[in-house]
C-alpha cells in the first residue's frame, strides 16, 4: 500500500472544520467558542505536522534505498521564518483553510501570528539558504539543510529613546511544534586535548585523547515541497553534555564543577552571533562552526556507509556538500580526517574525493568578514583538525612550488597558513571542486581580484550563481491579492515551480489601463494594510496616497542608510524653506538591526529615529513627508513590507553588496528600484530594462579607481556643495532636537567618506527628484511597476538551485 496515495485522501473544507475543532476541543479542553488562539494555533500546528508525517517518512525511507544524488547545504544560519502558512499552502489547502476558519468564527492571520518566528540567522546569507531549501523542495529535488539549533535566535529589536536596545529571543520559550528530536541520532564532538600517533599493524595511526566530549543531538524540521510529495529534512544540531552531570566530579563533591561543565557544552548552542559581515575570532564561534560540521558529516557517513556495505567508495558521486560562506568551510578537513583516520583511505585518494565532494559559495568581498583564524587558537581546540590542514597546505604549497617556481609571492599569498593565521576562504576554496559568487558582478571581482590568484590555478572552479528568492513565500503568500490578479489576467502557468519566467506574459499587459488600475488597487491595499500595522505598532499616521519608498535590511555602512537620511533631512530643509512650494507627498520607510557592537550603525538608527521624531511632529510635513523605522526587522515583517513598496532603494557603495535579495523580492511585488549599479541591480536593470528602472552614483570601477589610485577628497564634494553643507552641520549644530551625530560627521568629512556617501549626494537627489515626478504620471509609473512584475521570474531561487543542479552539483 502506497503511503502516498492514503494521504491522497483529499482533505475537505468540511473535514478540516470537523479535524480542527476535535483537535482544539482536545487540546485545550473547552469548547472551541472558548478556547484560546494560542491553543487553535497549537491545534493547526499539529494538523499541519501529522499530514506531513507520513510522508516525509516515506521520503526518507526512498532516500535510503535510491540511489539518487543528495545535497547538504552545511550553513551556520538558516533564517527560515513562520512555517505554518508556507506548510499549508504546499500541501495544497491555502483554499480550504482560511475558509473553514472564517466559517468557524476565527481570524487566520491572528492565528499565524502566534508561531514565534524562528530568527536563526541574521540577513541574506541565512534567508537564502532558507529560500533554496524551498526551491528544491518544490523542484523535487533532495537537499538538505545542516546547521545549529540556537537556543537564543537573533535578537530582538526595540527602539527606546530613539536608539536601538537588544532583547533576547526566547523562541523555544513554548516549544515548537514543527521539529522532532531525534536522540538516537546522537553524535560525539570531541574538543582540546592532545594527538598521539602509534604505529599499529605498520600503519601511522593518530589518536586524540584527554579531550572534551560534548553530544550533538539532532532536531530535524520537514522542508514540504509545493503541491508535491516531496519532504526534505533540516538538521539543527543541539549541544549537551555527554553525561547529563560529570559523574566522578558530583561525586567527589564538586558539584559547581559538575553543573559547570554542563552549561559548558550547552553554550555551544546557546546563542546565534549576531554580527553580519564582521568577523570576531571567539573561542566559541570556532566551537560552533566545528560543531556542526562534525556532527552533520558524521551522520551522512554513517548512512552512506549503511547504504554501500560499509565502504565511502563512490561517495563523491552521490553527495554534495555545499559549503555556504566559510564558516563550515572546517568540512574539508573534517572529511579528510574521516577518510584517512578512520577509514583508511590513502592522502592522495581522500584528497581527490573530498574536493569532489564539496562545493563552495562566498558571500562577501568585504575584508573585515574574511574569516582568519589563529593558529594557536585552532591548534589548541581542534589539535588533529590543524594537522590535517597544515598536511594540506603543505602539500598545495609543495605542488604549487613544483609548478610555478618563479611565482613565490603568489604562492605564499594563497597559503591557507600564513602570518600565525588560518585563512577559511582559502582552505575552502583549495579543498571543492567549485567556488561561485552569488551576482554577476560579484563573481567578476572575485575572479578578478579578491581571488584572483586562485582563478589564474583553478579558471575552470569559478563559477557564477546570481541568488534568488523564494515567490511563494515572498510573493504568493504574502502578496495573495497580487498573485490573484496575475492569475486572473494570464493563468498559473506561472504559479509551478520552477516556471515563473512565465510572469513575462504580463508585459502585455503593461498599458492595459484596466490591469493597471487593478494593479494599483491591489497596491493601495497593501499600502493600507501597512500602515495599519505603523498606527498599531508606532502610533504614527502616514498617509496611503503618498509614495512609500522603503529601505529594509541590516544597518551597514556600505548599505548606506545614511545616505537615505541625508536626503531626507535636506528635503526636509526645502520643504521648510519653501512650504507652499508642490511637493509629491513621501513616505520613507526603514527597518534592519545592527550588530550590537557597531556603534557606527547603531548612530544611524539613531539619526533616522531623530528625524523621524522631528518631521513626524512638524504640522508643516503633515500629509506630504514622513519618516518610519519599523523596529525588529524579521521575515514576518518582511512579508508585510515588501508587498506595500513603491521604490525599493538599493543604495549600497557599488562594488560591496554581494547580490542582494531584498532587491528581488521588491521588484517580484512591483516596486520600482532606485539604486547603484551594485550586486543583482545590475542584472535587475539588464532584464526590466533603463526605462523601468531608476540608477545613480558611482560606478564598481569607479569606486575602484579611486581606492587604488587616490583622488577622492569628500571636503571638496562638500565645498561645492551649500544643500548638502547645511545637512552635514545639522548633525553637528544641536538643530537635531539637541542630538548631535560627530561620530557620522567625522566618518564623512574627517575620514573622507570610505563609502562614498557624500560623491553620491548630488545624484542620489536628482534620481529622488526624478522618481517623484515620474509617480505623478499614474500611467507611466504601473507600467514600470508590471515591467518590474512581468520580469521577475529569473530573480526565482527555483531558477538559482536549477542552475547549482546544472553546473555545480551535476545532477539530471
Ligand atoms: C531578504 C531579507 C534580507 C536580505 O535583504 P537585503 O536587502 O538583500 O540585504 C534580510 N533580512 C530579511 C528578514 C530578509 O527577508
Amino acid at each position: 500500500m502506497n503511503i502516498f496515495q492514503e494521504t491522497e485522501n483529499k482533505m475537505t473544507k468540511e473535514k478540516f472544520k470537523r479535524d480542527f475543532k476535535k483537535k482544539v476541543e482536545e487540546l485545550s479542553s473547552e469548547k472551541l467558542e472558548n478556547s484560546t488562539t494560542k491553543f487553535q494555533y497549537e491545534a493547526l500546528a499539529q494538523m499541519v505536522m501529522e499530514n506531513i508525517n507520513p510522508i516525509w517518512a516515506e521520503n526518507r525511507r526512498l532516500n535510503r534505498i535510491n540511489t539518487d544524488k543528495q545535497i547538504y547545504f552545511f550553513s551556520i544560519e538558516f533564517l527560515i521564518g513562520r512555517l505554518l502558512r508556507l506548510y499549508i499552502n504546499n500541501l495544497g489547502w491555502e483554499d480550504i483553510v482560511p475558509d473553514g476558519l472564517e466559517e468557524l468564527g476565527l481570524d487566520y492571520d491572528n492565528i499565524l501570528a502566534c508561531e514565534h518566528d524562528p530568527a536563526l540567522g541574521n540577513g541574506g546569507l541565512g534567508r537564502l539558504m532558507a529560500c533554496f531549501l524551498d526551491s528544491a523542495a518544490a523542484l523535487d529535488f533532495p537537499a538538505h539543510g545542516n546547521g545549529i539549533r540556537y537556543k537564543y535566535g537573533l535578537f530582538q529589536q526595540k527602539i527606546v529613546n530613539h536608539e536601538q536596545v537588544e532583547v533576547a529571543d526566547n523562541w523555544l520559550k513554548h516549544g515548537y511544534p514543527f521539529e522532532i528530536r531525534q536522540p538516537e541520532k546522537s553524535v560525539v564532538v570531541k574538543y582540546g586535548g592532545n594527538v598521539r600517533t602509534e604505529m599499529v599493524n605498520g600503519k601511522l595511526t593518530f589518536i586524540h585523547e584527554n579531550y572534551e566530549p560534548v553530544l550533538a543531538v539532532p532536531y530535524d524540521v520537514p522542508v514540504s515541497g509545493y503541491h508535491n510529495k516531496t519532504v526534505n529534512s533540516l538538521r539543527l544540531w543541539d549541544a549537551q553534555p555527554v553525561d547529563d552531570f560529570d559523574l566522578n566530579a558530583f561525586n567527589e563533591g564538586h558539584f559547581l564543577k559538575a553543573v559547570q561543565s554542563k552549561s559548558q557544552a550547552e553554550s555551544i548552542s546557546q546563542v546565534l552571533y549576531p554580527s553580519d559581515h564582521g568577523f570576531e575570532g571567539q573561542l566559541l564561534r570556532l566551537k560552533q562552526e566545528y560543531f556542526f560540521v562534525c556532527a552533520g558529516l558524521k551522520r551522512i557517513v554513517r548512512r552512506y556507509k549503511k547504504q554501500h556495505q560499509g565502504s565511502l567508495d563512490g561517495f563523491s558521486d552521490k553527495i554534495c556538500i555545499h559549503i555556504n560562506d566559510t564558516h563550515p568551510a572546517m568540512c574539508v578537513p573534517e572529511f579528510m580526517r574521516i577518510l584517512v583516520d578512520e577509514e583508511n583511505y590513502g592522502w592522495d585518494e581522500a584528497w581527490d574525493m573530498t574536493v569532489k565532494s564539496m562545493s563552495f559559495t562566498n558571500h562577501t568581498v568585504l575584508p573585515e568578514a574574511l574569516e582568519k583564524w589563529p593558529v594557536d587558537m585552532m591548534q589548541n581546540l581542534l589539535p588533529r583538525i590543524y594537522m590535517i590542514i597544515e598536511e594540506i597546505n603543505r602539500r598545495f604549497l609543495e605542488e604549487m612550488n613544483g609548478k610555478y617556481p618563479n611565482e613565490e609571492a603568489r604562492n605564499y599569498n594563497i597559503s591557507i597558513i600564513k602570518d600565525g593565521q588560518v585563512h577559511m576562504a582559502h582552505l575552502a576554496i583549495i579543498g571543492s571542486h567549485s567556488v561561485n559568487g552569488v551576482a554577476e558582478l560579484h563573481s567578476k571581482i572575485l575572479r578578478e581580484e579578491t581571488f584572483k590568484d586562485f582563478y589564474a590555478i583553478y579558471p575552470e572552479r569559478f563559477h557564477n550563481v546570481t541568488n534568488g528568492v523564494s515567490q511563494r513565500r515572498f510573493m504568493m503568500a504574502a502578496n495573495q491579492e497580487l498573485k490573484n490578479l496575475i492569475c486572473d489576467t494570464i493563468g498559473d502557468k506561472w504559479t509551478q515551480p520552477g516556471q515563473m519566467e512565465a510572469l513575462k506574459d504580463l508585459e502585455k499587459y503593461a498599458s492595459d489601463s484596466d490591469f493597471q488600475k487593478q494593479l494599483q488597487g491591489v497596491k493601495y491595499h497593501n499600502k493600507e494594510r501597512l500602515a495599519k500595522y505603523i498606527k498599531e505598532h508606532l502610533n504614527v499616521t502616514v498617509n496611503p496616497h503618498s509614495i512609500f519608498d522603503i529601505q529594509v535590511k541590516r544597518i551597514h555602512e556600505y548599505k548606506r542608510q545614511l545616505l537615505n537620511a541625508l536626503h531626507i533631512m535636506h528635503v526636509y530643509n526645502q520643504l521648510c524653506a519653501n512650504p507652499n512650494a508642490d511637493f509629491v507627498p513621501k513616505t520613507y520607510i526603514f527597518a534592519g538591526k545592527a550588530a550590537p557592537s557597531y556603534y557606527f550603525a547603531k548612530q544611524v538608527i539613531k539619526l533616522i529615529n531623530v528625524i523621524a521624531d522631528k518631521i513626524n511632529h512638524d504640522p508643516l510635513t503633515k500629509d506630504k513627508l514622513s519618516v518610519v523605522f519599523i523596529p525588529n526587522f524579521n521575515v514576518s515583517s518582511a512579508e508585510l513590507i515588501y508587498p506595500a513598496a513603491e521604490i525599493s532603494e538599493q543604495i549600497s557603495t557599488a562594488g560591496k553588496e554581494a547580490s542582494g535579495t531584498g532587491n528581488m523580492k521588491f521588484m517580484m511585488n512591483g516596486a520600482v528600484t532606485l539604486g547603484t549599479m551594485d550586486g543583482a541591480n545590475i542584472e535587475i536593470a539588464e532584464h526590466v530594462g533603463m526605462d523601468n528602472i531608476y540608477t545613480f552614483g558611482l560606478s564598481a570601477e569607479e569606486v575602484a579607481n579611486y581606492n587604488h589610485n587616490g583622488g577622492y577628497h569628500s571636503v571638496d564634494v562638500l565645498q561645492q556643495n551649500p544643500d548638502l553643507q547645511k545637512v552635514m552641520n545639522q548633525l553637528i549644530d544641536g538643530s537635531l532636537g539637541g542630538d548631535t551625530f560627530h561620530t557620522i560627521y567625522d566618518a564623512l568629512v574627517l575620514n573622507n567618506d570610505t563609502y562614498f556617501v557624500l560623491k553620491d549626494f548630488a545624484s542620489y537627489c536628482d534620481i529622488q527628484d526624478q522618481s517623484s515626478r515620474d509617480y505623478l504620471n499614474h500611467h507611466s509609473w504601473q507600467k514600470k511597476s508590471i515591467m518590474n512584475i512581468a520580469n521577475s521570474g529569473i530573480f526565482s531561487s527555483d531558477r538559482s538551485i536549477a542552475e547549482y543542479q546544472k553546473d555545480i552539483w551535476k545532477i539530471k
